[in-house]
């Protein structure tokens, strides 16, 4: 009787005490701690023991219940290693080896089983996410609201874009993911009141570096935002009421069981776990097959330099040329072709594009109820009848792909709205690209014929405004760190005219960057699709070397790495396409950067062309033989760029 006594005694203690697991990376250096202390679900994360994300609280509050405290972690943890390959020709990486620890921990609440947190740690990144469970007859659930959260050690700097309000810009078409971001910033900072949008770079003062995002997003949740709080917290934050015109829920509705996004951390002492991560894409599953192989490539677009006015039959006719002399695949028809051109004309231009091989793309308004955006079309890609008949039209002249403007929001809703366009295009074969819109997340898996987005200040910003022109390299200096190492990215860049209009003549808004640095941001920049900012004009007043080397770039890359950079102020990577090798490097610092840097992927003795700018920002190519070290001295001066190649 006695002994029972204590064996009831232990019993209970241990169902008091906290519980605290621990899943590490595959080599040892990352160690995730789950906790149930207080009742509270909790992680953190260290790296070679130093701490990345101090205790930060897990859990979700749903309509069926508050399942972010009095919670206790089960003892048993299903631990796992992931090892697969998968191959996708459209991210910075052609074929990925995922290789990772999963552990499963589940927690319950008065002794009924709520949810499991799913953690996947690899060398570089840790992602994990909830799987809620029915309870009793209960098969769905309402998330109002997220406790997940990161905890950011004291002292690290920030480099954050903050969220806008909704229905606010032109036309009221925000949220849309182009807000200018700050570099080198203190925490404890909520943006302007709405938090920041995903991805969200952190520097762990002089012990590294850490990007917050999501993925696996579709439309069985919403889109998140993170929002920023005292002491180093930031939280999951659900859409704003206003968006989509407050039209939808900002609280996702989830069917029992069901798994929410994943939440991902990339860390590391240097910035390469952030450029080189594919985390984005390990986690998630294509949702459907491609009816077809679908051909990515570059192309040119009147729109950027020359606005509204250039959407006009003889104009297009002008750039499918001008697409055919530069060897590339396609032209994208902006706004306003519906009435500037017409649909039989369209016909015209598509068949003589054929021709020439050059595919068209055509634009789209979304709306819909959720902006007063006024360019047509208009009301066709809101609606799942209008769009599946332009579909079929656009598949019977062998148009390529759509990009699809002002979506306003990230609503579960708005979520939908974008699964449906991708799949119905799908169905008739067509690649979509969105603009004024939000971060894909994991899309580039997920849905096979998705191309890009936008989700940035992207080039139009650059004709609109002088301040852009300015902020120009700074921007490019972020990308490779932020915005672009979580998905594709379709900024449409790349100009070589002096000035953003169709004369090239000193008026309007002056590009203040080199010839060299719109060659560097072409393979900076990745997205599948590239419309490049260039024009006719191009042909013959831009340098040879400079049109020459946008003949030859490629669009779609094997292998990507961290060179050397500082987010804002320079960034030196490389891409790989086949067996070449591309260095590229731009700077937005006041002094000339001077490097010395090591290229293990140039064989001693092999012949490389180097571009590069003077302190004047004139541009030229030298041919440069790789010595015995293989290193290589380079100078960017601000506004200039390096371009290294076979
Ligand atoms: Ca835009």
């Amino acid at each position: 009787m006695k002994y029972f006594l204590v064996i009831a005694a232990l019993f209970v203690c241990s169902a008091i005490k906290a519980e605290e697991k621990q899943v590490t990376s595959p080599n040892g250096k990352i160690t995730v701690t789950i906790s149930d202390k207080d009742g509270q679900p909790s992680y953190s994360i260290t790296h070679n023991g130093t701490p990345f994300i101090t205790s930060s609280p897990l859990g979700l509050v749903t309509n069926i219940g508050d399942f972010s405290k009095e919670m206790s972690l089960g003892q048993e943890v299903r631990s796992s290693v992931i090892d697969e390959t998968y191959t996708l020709p459209n991210i910075k990486q052609s074929n990925v080896h995922y290789v990772a620890t999963e552990a499963v921990y589940q927690f319950s609440k008065q002794e009924k089983v709520i949810y499991d947190v799913i953690f996947r740690v690899t060398d570089r990144d840790v992602a994990f996410r909830y799987k809620m469970y029915p309870q009793k007859n209960t098969l769905s659930c309402v998330i109002k609201q997220e406790a997940t959260g990161f905890v950011l050690p004291d002292g690290s700097t920030t480099f954050l874009c903050p969220q806008s309000k909704p229905m606010g810009g032109f036309a009221r078409t925000s949220p849309s993911y182009e807000t200018p971001y700050r570099a080198d910033d203190s925490m404890g900072k909520n943006g302007w009141g709405e938090g920041y949008t995903f991805p969200c770079l952190f520097r762990n003062g002089d012990k590294g570096w850490i990007l917050i995002s999501e993925t696996g997003v579709d439309s069985k949740y919403c889109g998140s935002r993170l929002l920023g709080h005292e002491n180093g917290l930031y939280t999951i934050g659900f859409p704003q009421e206003g968006e989509m015109n407050g039209n939808g829920t900002t609280s996702p509705g989830l069917a029992l069981p069901g798994e929410t996004p994943w939440r991902t951390i990339t860390l590391g002492e240097t910035l390469a776990p952030i450029v080189e991560t594919t985390v984005a894409f390990d986690v998630v599953k294509p949702l459907y097959a491609a009816s077809r192989k679908y051909e990515y490539g570059r192309g040119s677009w009147s729109w950027i330099i020359g606005m509204d006015g250039s959407t006009k039959y003889e104009e297009q006719l002008r750039y499918i040329d001008f697409s055919a002399a530069m060897g590339y695949q396609s032209l994208l028809v902006d706004a306003l072709w519906d009435t500037q051109i017409g649909y039989d004309k369209i016909e015209k231009l598509a068949k003589y594009g054929t021709e020439k091989g050059v595919a068209l793309y055509l634009w789209y308004n979304s709306n819909g109820y959720w902006n007063d955006a006024p360019q047509t079309p208009r009301g066709i890609m809101d609606n799942t009848i209008a769009r599946r008949k332009e579909m079929k039209w656009m598949q019977s002249i062998g148009i390529r792909g759509i990009k699809v403007d002002f979506l306003g929001g990230d609503k579960q809703v708005t979520m939908q709205m974008y699964e449906d366009i991708l799949a119905d295009a799908n169905e008739y074969g067509l690649l979509v690209i969105f603009h004024g819109c939000t971060l894909p997340r994991g899309w580039e898996r997920m849905y096979p014929n998705y191309a890009s987005s936008e989700a940035v200040l992207a080039s139009e910003n650059l004709h609109f405004s002088q301040g852009s022109c300015d902020n120009e390299a700074f921007n490019a200096c972020l990308h490779p760190f932020i915005r672009n190492t979580v998905g594709s990215m379709d900024f449409g860049g790349s100009a070589l005219n002096k000035y953003y209009n169709a004369t090239n003549a000193p008026r309007g808004s002056r590009r203040i960057t080199s010839d060299v640095f719109a060659l560097a941001t072409a393979v900076m920049f990745q997205s599948p699709v590239q419309h490049f900012a260039l024009a006719p004009n191009n042909l013959t007043d831009a340098p040879e070397w400079a049109i020459g080397f946008m003949k030859e770039v490629p669009t779609t890359w094997d292998e990507v790495r961290f060179i050397d950079g500082y987010p804002g102020k320079y960034a030196v990577m490389a891409r790989r396409h086949g067996d070449k090798w591309y260095i590229a490097g731009v700077s937005a610092q006041k002094e000339t950067v001077k490097l010395k840097i090591t290229l293990p992927m140039f064989a001693p003795g092999n012949q490389v062309r180097v571009f590069s700018d003077n302190e004047e920002l004139q541009g030229s190519v030298k041919p440069v033989k790789v010595n015995k070290k293989q290193e290589l001295q380079l100078t960017i001066p601000c506004n200039g760029g390096i371009l290294i190649v076979e």
